[in-house]
């Protein structure tokens, strides 16, 4: 199972709120990367123990999982230190020549608050078991320029790899978007049954570094599909690409990232509504402010401002209650509420 025990040597005890004012009063600037690598560690705590201490000594922060099958690392690290950062790194011999993607832009506030590493059995919560397939029978890589073949080629067909909230803020244009999948394991498994009728096709899929398509796209091969290929560096890459060459755009929206930026801008349109109205065009992602609740929402500004941070008037009024009742409350939720979806999300479909 995933949910491996994290035996840190050295723990953070700050409080979330202190840690956010720490991060915040740091005005260093700061460069966002992620990375990723399928690849053999041996001692996977040892390997963590290594990175913390390096990349703690650099204030660096983000979260990082490693496992014995590689590493999947969202960061972000000082400027003045970068250069230190990526010397060390790519002098590691399980992480040498490892592609950076940088992120396109930084937020107001800074991208993480804390650093966070942890040894898991796996890198991505796949839920696959790697003996029943060839995971090393990945699809071929596709550019920024050959993905926008694919999206302009009628007999082909794109398939975001994503779970329905970051679909709905930005995807490419045709794409075939997930519309009931909270997590990549239920979208995996269902995958194959429903692009079965896609099976002869030139498939390309993506995701937002490219992580999740390694798995993916070894896992539809095994499936029967012939021709899958996908998004070298998925869609932060392909962003960067589109600049650099001079690309027409053709991914619409926002990319949804899992840090505290929740989104990076692509193109300027807006193709989500506010949750809460459902009326004003908005992609700001916001956690509701309950901390028993902390849903993730869209929320257009107004909106926010009435709800004082609130996914609902209900939470707004279950964060009135005294501090000692919520820990059994939060438990209660855990257990029977958190599962329902709270939203019924704009419908996007196909374009
Ligand atoms: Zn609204
Ligand atoms: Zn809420």
């Amino acid at each position: 199972m995933i949910f491996a025990m994290q035996t840190t040597t050295v723990r953070d005890l700050r409080s979330r709120e202190q840690k956010r004012r720490d991060a915040v009063a740091d005005t260093r600037p700061r460069t966002t990367v992620s990375f990723y690598r399928y690849v053999r560690i041996a001692d996977p705590q040892a390997f963590r123990d290594k990175l913390y201490a390096k990349w703690s000594a650099l204030d660096c922060m983000g979260r990082i999982y490693v496992a014995s099958e590689g590493i999947n690392a969202q960061m972000n690290v000082p400027k003045m230190y970068w250069d230190q950062f990526d010397a060390w790194v790519q002098n590691q011999p399980e992480l040498k020549g490892v592609p950076y993607k940088i992120a396109v832009e930084e937020g107001q506030i800074p991208s993480f608050f804390k650093l966070t590493i942890k040894v898991r059995d796996k890198i991505v919560a796949d839920g696959l078991d790697d003996d029943t397939f060839d995971v090393t029978n990945t699809g071929e890589y596709l550019t920024a320029a050959q993905m926008n073949e694919y999206v302009e080629d009628p007999n082909a067909v794109v398939f975001d790899m994503r779970n329905n909230y970051e679909a709905e803020v930005g995807h490419f244009e045709g794409a075939i978007t997930p519309d009931d999948f909270v997590t990549f394991r239920d979208e995996l498994k269902r995958t194959p049954e429903l692009l079965k009728e896609h099976k002869d096709k030139k498939v390309a899929i993506y995701c937002t570094g490219g992580i999740r398509c390694e798995k993916a796209s070894a896992w539809l091969k095994h499936n029967g599909f012939k021709d899958v290929k996908h998004l070298k560096g998925g869609i932060i890459d392909y962003a960067h690409q589109v600049k650099q060459q001079g690309l027409k755009n053709k991914f619409r929206g926002k990319n949804f990232v899992f840090d505290e930026r929740l989104g990076e801008r692509i193109g300027d349109e807006v193709i989500s509504n506010c949750h809460l109205c459902k009326e004003t065009k908005s992609d700001s992602h916001h956690h509701c402010k309950n901390q028993i609740c902390h849903a993730l929402f869209i929320g257009c500004d107004q909106c926010v401002e009435k709800r004082g941070g609130y996914c609902s008037w209900k939470c707004a009024q279950v964060d009135k209650i005294p501090q000692k009742y919520k820990k059994p409350l939060a438990r209660w939720y855990n257990q029977y509420v958190r599962k329902r979806q709270p939203f019924t999300k704009t419908k996007v479909k196909v374009s």
